[in-house]
């Protein structure tokens, strides 16, 4: 099957502080990445980074933020990696936007990634209000981290993190395509909710599990099935893993398993085809 995975992280090989995500992964190389992404037929990975549209400054409980050049760099060789920066608002250049537009036009930015809970701010916060303008000006996805943190240092905030937030973005900004990463995972069903409500909010399907997949599986795979019959709209689901976190080929096969196969072709493929604009 052919497959678009929604959500990666990068990192940058050659800085000298490794993102957190990749700190007990050296494994996890570029070569790696595009060897797994070639044996489970991943045409397009688009990756989300923290802080890119920043200039490097750290947010309260992420310190490692990559900008948005280097994110860039790192996948302008290869015309199957996309980026989605993070937006930190501790951190915003007065060139940022302008250098956001330039790749959006050109198709190597897709979108924006916003961590609430990381940067300590709502997501319907005015900090955001100009990406949200240029996202809609280019018809391209806001995606939000919702629900469980990665967050060694105890300094993320949960608050900010919850789905329900999503719904004043979502009806104050009614043109903007809005991605509610993990389903809002463990808040499934509020997510499940939002979605519901509002035409304009999707979700993605990474992240349910680190590693290798847990002893609690069925009971993931019951939420997301009551999400989906809940929603029951197929195109408004993506498929996503949170590489490097999981293999993606154990990912896939965990996934495959749980979509219906009546939601297969738009949730791991054509979704996020016309979503992106890819
Ligand atoms: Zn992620």
């Amino acid at each position: 099957m052919r497959v678009i995975d929604c959500h990666l992280h990068l990192d940058i090989e050659d800085r000298n502080r490794k993102s957190m995500l990749f700190l007990n992964r050296p494994e996890f190389t570029k070569e790696k990445l595009l060897a797994e992404m070639k044996d489970t037929n991943v045409e397009q990975a688009i990756f989300n980074t923290v802080d890119s549209v920043g200039d490097g400054i750290e947010c309260p409980s992420y310190p490692t933020p990559i900008r948005m050049y280097d994110a860039l760099e790192y996948v302008k060789e290869n015309s199957s990696l996309r980026l989605m920066p993070g937006i930190n608002p501790n951190s915003i250049p007065k060139n940022a936007l302008k250098m956001a537009e330039e790749e959006l036009k050109k198709g190597r930015i897709v979108g924006f990634k916003v961590l609430s809970g990381y940067s300590h701010f709502y997501p319907f916060d005015k900090v955001y209000h100009k990406f949200y303008n240029l996202a809609i000006k280019y018809d391209v996805p806001v995606m939000f981290h919702t629900g469980d943190l990665n967050d060694p240092e105890g300094l993320a905030l949960a608050k900010y993190t919850h789905p329900l937030h999503l719904d004043e973005v979502a009806v104050k900004f009614r043109k903007m395509k809005i991605i509610i990463a993990h389903l809002g995972n463990p808040w499934i069903r509020d997510a499940a909710f939002v979605m519901s409500k509002n035409p304009n909010v999707y979700a993605d399907l990474s992240g349910f599990f680190v590693d290798n997949v847990p002893k609690s599986a069925p009971a993931i795979a019951s939420e997301i099935e009551f999400a989906m019959e809940y929603v029951g709209e197929p195109h408004k689901f993506l498929y996503g893993t949170d590489w490097p976190l999981v293999k993606m080929k154990d990912y896939y096969g965990f996934m495959r398993k749980i979509v219906p196969s009546s939601f297969r072709q738009n949730v791991f493929y054509s979704n996020a085809k016309e979503l992106f604009r890819i």
